[in-house]
């Protein structure tokens, strides 16, 4: 068995619904009920589950944090965005405060919004837990450490209760951790970040996040086909439609969902998951992108098969 749990799948800046967007889903989803006989609980739940998503749910808001899980006691988690915070109050509630747990973190880069969840990671706080931070930046013990000092957060580093770890990585070397075999690569991202492939009893998933790709370099397109190949799940940094990838936004370091159908297919990956969303973009506009991606992915699929396309909200489980 293998799944990826998003926490958080927010780029850049966490977002939250105001009172404003909640009121007109609620206006959108008692106008849809008008008229219809709803006699019991279930039908009521039956009903708002088939309502759209951006109508019954929301993607969310917390920034970047996947959870891989494998079936092995020790926890693997991309990114300490500030979905690592409920992750780190789900993992207490599971386990209670008082069993030790490994946690192994792959960290994507150093950008806050990668990691500005771990001050509020409440396992660093309870004694017995052990940490390892995994990430291939020269300064990666340096930028955590510095998150967690003075002036920017009252609590230091070296008060945590945790026992913590660095361990850096090298790119293209692929080193077990956990049970899986995991495979950084360089991206193209101001002060660089890194992908991760994770593969386990023939299961593959990459997490790349917070790249840009310039496909008309032919041998960047290929590393990348490469690095996606076969993959189960591609975690992929859609924060930009095509139009706005191309024009105002190239060189701002992220990508599109056009350029994630095209690297997929090529690679012969089975699902895409759009990841690492505008702040600026609500629900609606997220659900509209998904929409034209899959449309788009019919179009371009030319016999190949098809390639399953999804759109990460906070909670979403994947199976693989
Ligand atoms: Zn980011
Ligand atoms: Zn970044």
């Amino acid at each position: 068995m293998m799944r990826a749990v998003f926490w958080g799948t927010r780029g850049s800046l966490p977002v939250a619904l105001t009172a404003a967007e909640v009121r007109a889903k609620l206006i959108a989803a008692v106008t849809a009920a008008r008229g219809r006989d709803l006699p019991s609980g279930g039908a009521v739940a039956a009903f708002v589950d088939a309502l759209p998503f951006a109508t019954a749910g929301t993607f969310g808001g917390h920034t970047a944090c996947v959870e891989i899980v494998g079936g092995g006691s020790e926890h693997v988690i991309c990114d300490l965005g500030s979905g690592l915070r409920p992750l780190g109050q789900s993992k207490i509630a599971t386990f209670g405060p008082a069993r030790p747990q490994l946690y192994h973190f792959f960290v994507s880069h150093l950008h806050w919004d990668h990691l500005m969840g771990f001050p509020f990671f409440a396992p660093a706080y309870i004694p017995g837990n052990r940490i390892v931070i995994h990430g291939c930046h020269a300064e990666l013990e340096e930028a955590v450490r510095l998150q967690l000092s003075p002036p920017g957060f009252p609590v230091t580093f070296s008060s945590l209760a945790a026992h913590i770890e660095f361990d850096r990585l090298v790119p293209g070397q692929t080193k077990e951790t956990a049970g899986y075999s995991v495979t950084p690569k360089l991206q193209l991202h101001a002060g660089d970040s890194y992908g991760y492939r994770f593969e386990r009893y023939g299961k593959t998933v990459v997490y790349s996040t917070d790249s840009e790709h310039k496909l008309e370099d032919a041998e960047e397109r290929r590393g990348f086909v490469e690095f996606f190949r076969n993959a189960d799940l591609v975690v992929f940094d859609a924060m930009y439609s095509l139009a706005e990838a191309a024009s105002v936004k190239a060189d701002w370091g992220h990508s599109s969902n056009v350029v994630g159908v095209e690297l997929c297919q090529a690679a012969g990956a089975r699902r895409l998951a759009l990841f690492h969303h505008e702040p600026i973009h609500d629900d609606a506009r997220l659900a509209r992108l998904l929409d034209e991606t899959r449309r788009f992915e019919e179009i371009v699929r030319e016999g190949r098969p098809r390639l399953e396309i999804i759109s990460a909200y906070d909670g979403l489980a994947v199976d693989l």
